[in-house]
């Protein structure tokens, strides 16, 4: 029987068989990779994934989707995790794992913080997403498109956007372009925040109200003093602060409290 897409699980279904060589061939695949599939739908990559792994892992929620996997994959090589992407324990998989997948694009923002509490059981992760989200993903200070996704994913990974994938490789076909991104997590040493949550609120601060200045949007966080100390002016906007210059305030703050 036929599968109607539901647009609550953003299903948008890959059929351009050439754009699915070339995203498989993007993740990769190798005999003794630990590879778990977020949103495996009709099988577009499920099955080439397959194709190339003795086994593959997926996380679906649509009961209907996972009744058609069942009845077609033999469950030792198809190992299938009912349930919400959001709420899954990617951690219990194993170490060294890939995560891969065709987000759903209603959940893109909250997977990828999911995502990145295990970063540290992750070796690398390749997804589809809208174009608009990849470029938010990647994004320099000073441009429109940097902000908290940018700061809070570049601090645990290093991305690339690797190619855009046009709306007619998708039946229904979505409104907007997509793009292919990896994230590859950063080594340990390179992660030194003292206080993550700390540096998670500074960007939400600093990020909540683009227009004003950090004087303004770190008020709770810093006085005049404190952006002396950090060679920081306090009339520029959040959008102007690299990575390092975010980490280098939370730091500050951690020291202080701890004093
Ligand atoms: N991988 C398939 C493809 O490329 O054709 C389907 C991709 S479709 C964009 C997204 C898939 O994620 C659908 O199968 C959908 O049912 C599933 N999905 C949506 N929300 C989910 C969630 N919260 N947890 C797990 N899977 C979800």
């Amino acid at each position: 029987m036929e599968h109607r897409a539901r647009k609550r699980f953003g299903q948008n279904f890959l059929s351009d068989p050439n754009i699915i060589r070339k995203i498989v061939d993007a993740i990769a695949p190798r005999g003794g990779d630990l590879v778990v599939e977020i949103g495996p739908g009709l099988g577009a990559l499920t099955e080439p994934l397959l194709e190339r792994l003795p086994r593959l892992h997926v996380v679906e929620i649509d009961r209907d989707l996972i009744a058609r996997l069942r009845e077609q994959h033999d469950p030792e090589r198809l190992v299938i995790h009912e349930g919400d992407a959001l709420k899954f324990d990617f951690g219990s998989l194993g170490e060294r794992l890939k995560v891969v997948g065709n987000l759903p694009y209603n959940i893109s923002t909250p997977i990828l913080f999911h995502l990145s509490h295990f970063a540290t059981r992750v070796r690398e992760m390749t997804f589809m997403l809208q174009k608009e989200v990849v470029q938010r993903m990647v994004a320099e200070p000073g441009t429109d498109d940097y902000g908290r996704l940018s700061v809070m994913l570049q601090y645990r990974f290093n991305m690339a956007r690797l190619f855009d994938v046009p709306p007619g490789a998708f039946r229904p076909a979505p409104k907007v372009m997509s793009s292919i991104v990896r994230m590859s997590p950063k080594p340990a040493q390179a992660l030194d925040a003292n206080d993550e949550m700390l540096l998670g609120e500074i960007v939400s601060a600093a990020f909540g109200q683009r227009r004003k200045t950090l004087r303004n949007t770190l008020r709770a966080f810093l006085d005049e003093n404190d952006f002396a100390a950090l060679g920081i002016d306090p009339g520029l906007r959040g959008e102007r602060l690299s990575l390092a210059e975010y980490v280098g305030i939370a730091n500050h703050c951690a020291l202080r409290t701890s004093k």
